[in-house]
């Protein structure tokens, strides 16, 4: 004050209380206290703009001509990508695509660990289809008054319809998408309002409207059932981290944009970056560049890569992502124990794909197709199927002498299949051909739990033993084939560990010279 009036600045000071009741002021700061709150509930960065579009959702709306990037961007994860060019043409013309018969799904779930590529998949559908893309993350929905997520879904659906054909990708479903129950106890209501709201929209356009929702996330096992029904995202696309030959692929759209040296063997890196996502070899590059223009140098050097490698790795130990050597030899042994089972058993799917890729659960994977309810299958089928399963445990067992978590998921899903042998499709000679009601592990929420097991004690023990005879032997039937194979293992297992994955017709070739089994016995 001192200060304005020693510069002659002149000073008015108005009375309030003059014109404006005491009521009054009192709502006003009431207001003013509000808008605060409110204020405060919006992220920092969409301030002013958003202000008065509070309800609005938060998509970003990207138009056709922003959209840079194509399917040759994504490298690495082929099958994915081949899964998705269905949605571009669907995304061209919708109507023309439903004329001639095709069904588009309305929901697309990309499933993989993080850093895999599944924005950039999404990004690139919207490239190849020329079409605008919304994006928002779960997140976003999740806000702390009731009925705000609900209502930015409904405008995100209202916008999206009036710029179809077009691709809503939500980012990070988990984050409303959580199983109902599993995460009930309170607090939840606005997550649930707005899932709920998601399940009402996504049952509410039709496929011809030209409406493609993609969603990712790297927790497939917590998302509610009822996102994954027929109608909603019933379409599961897996987009896992690339193997040798994706990692190469991947530096190679990368260094599209860097210079090389000539001593920088792309290949030579690819083999060693094992685990590596494609986000992080992008960040590789990217470190060696700074590395190398820190140095002033005019291209990239392999040094360089080698650096920027170290520093990476470095930082990838503290989040412990890092598969370690004994963690690759257990999971080579693993699924080389899977594929040689499938291998020698005659009559079984054939295998198309081996891999020690880490996925979210498993430390690797074999490929057959899945067995599913509408088929008939002959009991030998089905112990065949059980001793695949068991392979993988039988032959981490055989090699190192003991038994690992890595086949928690085979054990159970073998167990399943013997249970149903002997409860459901009578196939236990010492029971007979009858039916013994169990309750289904896993019910879907509002369906009626109760046990209605009609069975004896007596022979709720004879069903356990029956299913762990089942076990029992085709577990033997295993140890046998691979004890008397075991060369094959190793071959197996040592390319699993150099090229990280084996196709069905490399399989063939590295056990040419063994014959498949003629047949089995099982009793
Ligand atoms: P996600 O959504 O699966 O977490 P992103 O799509 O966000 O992964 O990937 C982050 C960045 O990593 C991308 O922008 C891209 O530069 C790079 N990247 C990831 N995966 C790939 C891939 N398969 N091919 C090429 N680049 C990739
Ligand atoms: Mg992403
Ligand atoms: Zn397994």
């Amino acid at each position: 004050m001192p200060f304005l009036k020693r510069h002659l600045v002149k000073i008015y000071v108005e009375d309030p209380g003059g014109w404006l009741p005491g009521w009054a002021l009192v709502l006003f700061g009431l207001g003013l206290f509000l808008l605060v709150v409110w204020l405060l509930s919006l992220r920092p960065a969409s301030f002013p703009s958003q202000f008065f579009s509070f309800v609005r959702s938060r998509a970003r709306l990207i138009r056709p001509e922003e959209v840079r990037v194509r399917f040759e961007d994504v490298a690495g994860v082929e099958e994915a990508k081949e899964e998705l060019r269905e949605v571009v043409e669907f995304l061209k013309d919708p109507q023309k695509f439903a004329r001639l018969g095709g069904r588009m799904p309305k929901g697309i779930l990309l499933v993989g660990p993080p850093g895999t590529g599944k924005t950039l998949l999404a990004k690139a559908i919207a490239g190849e289809a020329g079409v605008p893309f919304f994006s928002i993350s779960g997140s976003d929905f999740v806000e702390m008054f009731v009925g705000v997520g609900a209502a930015r879904v409904r405008d995100l659906f209202a916008q999206a319809k009036k710029h179809s054909p077009c691709i809503i990708f939500i980012d990070e479903i988990d984050a409303v998408g959580r199983h109902r129950i599993a995460s009930a106890g309170g607090g939840h209501e606005e997550r649930e309002q707005t899932l709920n709201q998601l399940l009402v929209e996504m049952d509410g356009f039709e496929s011809q409207d030209g409406i493609v929702v993609l969603a990712a996330t790297n927790r497939p096992d917590i998302l509610d059932p009822a996102l994954l029904r027929p109608g909603r995202f019933d379409r599961r696309v897996e987009v896992p981290p690339p193997d040798l030959k994706g990692r190469e692929a991947i530096l190679r759209v990368h260094a599209r944009r860097i210079p090389l040296a000539r001593d920088v063997d792309l290949a030579v890196v690819a083999k060693s970056t094992p685990g590596f996502t494609g986000a992080d070899l992008a960040n590789l590059l990217n470190e060696a560049a700074i590395l190398a223009a820190r140095q002033g140098k005019s291209c990239v050097e392999m040094e360089d890569i080698e650096k920027a490698k170290d520093k990476i790795l470095l930082g990838r130990e503290r989040k412990g992502i890092v598969i370690s050597e004994e963690e690759k030899q257990l999971a080579a042994y693993h699924e080389a124990g899977h594929a040689l089972i499938a291998y020698l058993l005659p009559g079984v799917d054939p295998i198309y794909k081996v891999s020690i890729i880490p996925r979210s659960h498993a430390l690797g994977v074999i490929q057959q197709l899945p067995i599913d309810e509408r088929h008939v299958y002959p009991k030998d089928y089905l112990l065949k199927k059980i001793m695949i399963l068991l392979g993988g445990r039988v032959a981490e067992e055989y090699v190192f002498g003991q038994a690992s978590t890595g086949a928690g998921d085979d054990l159970e899903k073998a167990t399943e299949i013997a249970r149903k042998m002997v409860c459901e499709w009578g196939m236990s000679n010492r029971l007979g051909p009858l039916v013994f009601p169990h309750r289904e592990p896993y019910g879907y929420p509002g369906r009626d739990f109760a046990d209605i097991r009609a069975y004896s004690e007596k022979t709720a023990r004879e069903i356990d033993e029956e299913i762990e005879n089942i076990i029992r032997k085709c577990y033997e039937n295993d140890r046998e084939l691979l004890s008397r194979h075991i060369k094959y293992l190793h071959i197996l297992a040592e390319t699993l560990l150099e090229v990280e994955t084996i196709d069905g017709e490399t399989l063939k070739n590295l056990l040419s010279d063994l014959k498949p089994l003629k047949n089995v016995r099982f009793s």
